[in-house]
């Protein structure tokens, strides 16, 4: 075994491994990543690509703007594909509209910068929101989106050349002890600390641990269209009335509670599956569509069309692409604490799980690996 001083070992080459080792090999360690995959096939290299602070309730925006100078950093840094065009909200219902006309007043208080739009405003900004139909919209600048395939690819590029960061693909960690970790051909590694950073699989390693935390895995199903024609540009990225209930800022808002109520009795089968609608646009420029959320330890492994076809009514029904053909459909899943922005547990000393962002790990890894190796190193 050669034991290296200030030495990490990263459990995982999703978007939370990499936040890691980033914010580790900026600390001064020296880090190992393991990849079970001959690249990252998780969660991280599935989603819409959607840098979203504004979805992060009051207490964490602050760390979502930390991760999002972190992705303007590496952007800069990588010269990989962006849209810095921000998000915006287009409602279509009285009572979504006053959702958004009370996040825009209490919001500000707040500290999130963001903007209320008449629809002539929304229709004259986003070239793919339907036209007439638009109530009000919420435009917030500070959302950026980035093509997660691109970034799953460049991200452990630049770690290794940037910050000599070391990545071992195709190698699977079957076991972790204080001060080691043991791979699939029965090879040991020695580290000072070790981070699992393993997403959902929560069966791997430190499974009494898994089973034991509040955390519950999340499967999402997403659409995407053909590149659309001509070059066309989505402009900001899109959200729509359903997306209020998803998203943490907004239950700062007593007018949510109308909007949730009216949704859950007039069409009870987008709560079943959890859906709301939204759309990105990818280097491509196919529009990324999505998504539902299913929750639990027994979700199927199958898609269903249902889903695909309640999400597409009211995509259609908001929004006006020159192309829908679909010419992709996957699903993926994420691990979800639903008390908390992340999971972190000590299972063994200087042993770290790190997992459980749900549905915002593209929006705040960055700024939550880098909050938890600042805090470190101001403790000591
Ligand atoms: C469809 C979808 C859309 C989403 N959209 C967005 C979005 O737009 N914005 C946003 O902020 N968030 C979004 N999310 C959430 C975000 O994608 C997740 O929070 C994030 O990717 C989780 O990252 P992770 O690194 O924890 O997990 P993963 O990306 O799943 O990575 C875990 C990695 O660990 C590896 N691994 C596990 N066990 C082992 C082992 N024993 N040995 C070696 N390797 C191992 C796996 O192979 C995998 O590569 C979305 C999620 C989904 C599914």
């Amino acid at each position: 075994m050669n034991i290296k001083k200030n030495s990490i070992g990263i459990v995982g080459s999703g978007i939370a491994g990499l936040a890691h080792a980033w914010a580790a090999a900026r600390a001064g360690s020296e880090v190992t990543v393991f990849e079970r995959g001959d690249k990252a096939r998780g969660a991280s290299v599935r989603n819409f690509g959607m840098v979203w602070p504004l979805g992060q309730p009051p207490d964490l925006y602050p760390v979502a703007l930390r991760s999002r100078e972190l992705w303007l950093e590496f952007i800069a840094a990588a010269g990989i594909y962006h849209r810095p065009g921000g998000s915006v909200h287009a409602v279509d219902r009285d009572d979504e509209a006053a959702v958004l006309e009370e996040f825009a007043r209490l919001g500000a208080d707040l500290g999130y910068e963001c903007e209320l739009w008449t629809r002539s405003t929304a229709e004259a900004r986003c070239p793919g929101i339907r036209r007439g139909v638009t109530r009000a919209a919420l435009f917030s600048p500070a959302e950026i989106n980035v093509d997660p395939r691109e970034v799953l690819a460049v991200l452990p590029a630049f770690l290794a050349e940037k910050h000599g960061v070391r990545f071992h693909w195709s190698t699977a960690v079957t076991e972790a002890g204080s001060g080691w970790l043991r791979t699939g051909g029965g090879q040991k590694h020695a580290f000072d600390e070790i981070f699992v950073c393993s997403g959902h699989d929560f069966e791997s390693l430190f499974p009494a641990v898994f089973a034991a935390a509040p955390l519950k895995p999340c499967k999402l199903q997403m659409l995407r269209t053909v590149p659309q024609p001509g070059g066309w540009q989505l402009g900001p990225m899109l959200a729509s009335g359903l997306t209020l209930r998803h998203y943490a800022n907004f239950e700062i808002c007593p007018t949510l509670r109308a909007v949730k109520e009216r949704i859950a009795r007039e069409s009870p089968e987008l709560d079943r599956f959890g859906i709301h609608v939204m759309a990105s646009q990818d280097r491509f420029g196919s529009i990324v569509l999505g998504d539902s959320h299913e929750y639990g330890r027994d979700i199927e492994i199958f898609d269903k069309a249902e889903i695909d076809e309640l999400m597409l009514r009211e995509l259609r029904r908001l929004y006006d692409f020159p192309d829908w053909t679909i010419a992709e459909r996957w699903h993926g899943i994420y691990a979800k604490n639903p008390g908390g922005a992340e999971f972190r547990a000590e299972p063994l000393p200087d042993v770290h799980i790190a997992t459980g962002v749900g549905g915002s790990g593209m929006t705040m890894s960055f700024g939550l690996a880098d909050r938890f190796f600042t805090q470190r190193l101001t403790s000591v």
